[in-house]
């Protein structure tokens, strides 16, 4: 990994829930930054005083880094981000109040701050947190508006300091129930993405599996062969096999479709057991299978489907008892940068031939 990758790594995690969080904790720095600067101006123009300007600016900007570090490590700690929204917005809101109180004729402005800080809060906290979040900073701004009034009222007058409270109060009542709108909104957009996903599987499954046998559908299977295709070809060759169930129609006729559904299912279970990782059966059509024997000469293709007839001959399918159920096959070896479609057309006579000379056997191309 190259350097700027790591250093990101190591600042802001890899977990994308915490990036996100750092993100927010990074916009805040940006919004207090600019706070700062302007709390410079507004002492230098004698509005508010300059050392107690100073101390909220130190005490401000150690309290962020600081929380840089809990938001970094909260996994370690165990703090989840609602609860990390709810202390960050509890210390801003406790330095707005400073700010207001040390705001003199500017201090309305920053009632916007209180506005923004429980804004902020709309992503991580919860609606009912966030609301008392809002009515904790009513509370404290109005404490410290009625003190201020009561101690200085000359600069602070009542009538003045009760009006401002009042439009804060609406401002920041509205922004706790739209943030609960919010929150129902995003709720509902999680649960749609989560439905997609699961559609998306489900459509995936209908795509590439066959219903009944749950083997590789012949929609998939070509998929398959044209990727066998482009592979580099193998050192012992690759088999192709057709195969086919005997007197399948009997079966139906005699015993029902049901229990014909139950011989395509039992011949599928007991045909899979016999192949190895790299082989691929798929139902081909009705009751007839392709075989897929990628790296194997046809010798070993045709142990394989000895011993699938085998297993074949003697699984037990229920609603078909006494009934010997077997196969026919044509097999085919794929010839160099052959196309699948050639061969499979040759396994498909031979097939044909092994029907012909009496069933339950394995035809070669
Ligand atoms: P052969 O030995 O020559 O292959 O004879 P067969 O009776 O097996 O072949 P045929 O082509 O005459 O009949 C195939 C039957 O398979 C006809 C069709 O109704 C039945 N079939 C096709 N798909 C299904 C299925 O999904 N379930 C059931 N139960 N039967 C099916
Ligand atoms: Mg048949
Ligand atoms: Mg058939």
């Amino acid at each position: 990994m190259s350097l700027y990758p790591r250093l990101a790594a190591f600042l802001f995690g890899t977990d994308t829930s915490l990036r996100r969080m750092l993100t927010y904790w990074a916009a805040t720095c940006v919004l207090y930054s600019a706070c700062s600067a302007l709390l410079l101006v507004q002492a230098g123009h004698g509005f508010s005083d300059r050392a107690a300007a100073h101390a909220l600016i130190g005490y401000g900007g150690s309290i962020a880094a600081g929380f840089y570090l809990l938001i970094r490590f909260s996994s370690r700690i165990g703090l989840k981000p609602d609860q990390l929204a709810v202390l960050q917005a509890a210390f801003s809101l406790g330095c707005s109040l400073f700010l207001y109180a040390y705001s003199g004729p500017l201090r309305a402005a920053t009632l916007v701050m209180t506005v923004v800080i429980i804004v902020f809060c709309m992503f991580a906290a919860r609606p009912r947190q966030t609301m008392l979040l809002s009515l904790v900073a009513l509370a404290g701004m109005g404490a410290t508006m009625w003190w201020l009034a009561l101690h200085d009222p000359a600069r602070f007058p009542p009538a003045q300091e009760a009006l401002s409270f009042g439009y804060l109060a609406a401002a920041l009542l509205s922004t706790a129930v739209l943030s609960g709108e919010m929150h129902k909104l995003r709720s509902r957009l999680k649960r749609q993405r989560r439905e997609l996903t699961e559609a998306l599987d489900t459509i995936r499954v209908l795509a590439t599996v066959d219903e009944l046998t749950s083997l590789v559908n012949r929609r998939r299977m070509h998929e398959v062969l044209e990727a066998e295709e482009r592979r580099q070809p193998s050192r012992r060759g690759t088999c192709i096999a057709l195969l086919d169930i005997d007197f399948f129609k009997q079966v139906n006729d005699q015993f029902g479709h049901a229990a014909g559904d139950s011989v395509l299912r039992s011949f599928s279970q007991a045909a899979r057991a016999c192949l190895r990782g790299d082989d691929v059966l798929a139902r081909w059509g009705g009751e007839e299978f392709l075989l897929l024997l990628p790296d194997a000469s046809l010798d070993d293709a045709r142990g394989v489907l000895e011993r699938m007839a085998e297993q074949v001959h003697a699984m037990p399918v229920p609603g078909v008892e006494g009934r010997r159920i077997s196969f026919s096959a044509g097999l085919a070896t794929r010839n160099l940068g052959e196309p699948f479609a050639e061969a499979i057309n040759r396994a498909d006579k031979a097939l044909y031939r092994a029907k012909e000379s009496g069933r339950d056997r394995v035809v070669l191309a």
